[in-house]
């Protein structure tokens, strides 16, 4: 039986680790969180599972890998090494359009070993991947024995710069350390190309290729979820919703993601519009400006005013 995986690609701050938390809170789901960070963060800088535990040290990350690899497992340095040199964001189209490097079919098998491994070990119907990266969105349909899914997250770029402008705490290491911050033009840039090319792959995915912004979940997340389960086909069975906007977030085993994918329990869900008051109008500009094109395709208005 094929593993269903729904991949949520975007450029970071859209809302991606707060859709992951929620499905993963599904009995039918388990959520990896961002996979792609598996080797770099999770085993090579040694940063913490969703869990607590370091993913090293998370019982079920090593059952997962024991599975997948038994007694030869990738050595998390090369891997890095390798899939930095694979799924560069810019060789993207390289990897929809043309026939693979064989360093790019060995990534390719190593990932799909452990997408099927993690089906297995978990018995889930539908594994979440919200690694946002689109090079990684583009082996996926590759992948033998996968059904793969694409949920593209927008958000308007002007949220989107002033959440990435903000200092973040990053718990998931050893020691305190606050999360990278990008400037207007850099997190504009970055959400430009990384949009684009996440568009792009939609006819990789074809019939299973789905954009959502963020302040339409925001608006309504329940029946934003309830869709997501009928796009991929699988039945939600338990889920965390109390009422349309609060729901109880269960403990996860997520490899990495923004600090948000920490917090369980129950959480009013609220559109977090902060930029809309704070903001400068110097950044609102420059952002507005940059993102013109693709701000018109989302939907989102080009006045600058609050
Ligand atoms: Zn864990």
């Amino acid at each position: 039986m094929s593993v269903k995986v729904l991949y949520i690609a975007g450029w970071g701050r859209s809302g991606t680790t707060i859709v992951d938390n929620i499905l993963n809170s599904h009995d039918s789901v388990f959520s990896t969180g961002e996979l792609f960070y598996l080797w770099r963060r999770g085993l090579v800088q040694r940063r913490k599972c969703g869990c607590g535990k370091q993913v090293a040290n998370c019982h079920l990350w090593r059952e997962i890998l024991d599975h997948a690899y038994g007694d030869s497992p990738p050595d998390p340095r090369e891997l890095t090494e390798l899939q930095r040199r694979v799924t560069r964001v810019r060789r993207t189209p390289a990897l929809i359009g043309s026939p693979l490097s064989s360093e790019a079919n060995e990534y390719r098998r190593i990932m799909t070993r452990l997408y099927h491994a993690i089906a297995d070990v978990t018995g889930a119907k539908l594994i979440v991947d919200s690694s946002k990266v689109p090079s990684g969105a583009a082996l996926l349909p590759q992948m033998g024995g996968v059904e793969p899914y694409l949920l593209h997250m927008v958000r308007d770029p002007r949220a989107v710069t002033h959440s990435w402008m903000r200092v973040t705490e990053q718990p998931d290491r050893g020691k305190p350390a606050v999360m990278d911050q990008h400037n207007p033009a850099d997190s504009t840039m970055h959400w430009l190309v990384w949009n684009t090319f996440s568009e792009r792959l939609a006819r990789t995915y074809p019939n299973r290729y789905l954009r959502l912004r963020y302040e339409d979940f925001a608006r309504a997340p329940r029946a934003t979820i309830d869709e997501l389960f009928a796009f991929t086909g699988v039945a939600p069975l338990e889920g965390p919703f109390l009422d349309d906007t609060t729901v109880m977030l269960q403990p996860n085993h997520t490899v990495s993601g923004n600090p948000s994918r920490f917090r369980t329990g129950e959480i009013t869900l609220r559109a977090d519009e902060r930029w809309r008051k704070e903001q400068p109008l110097g950044p609102r500009l420059a952002v507005t400006a940059m993102a013109l094109p693709l701000l018109h395709r989302y939907g989102y208005r080009v006045s600058v005013g609050a």
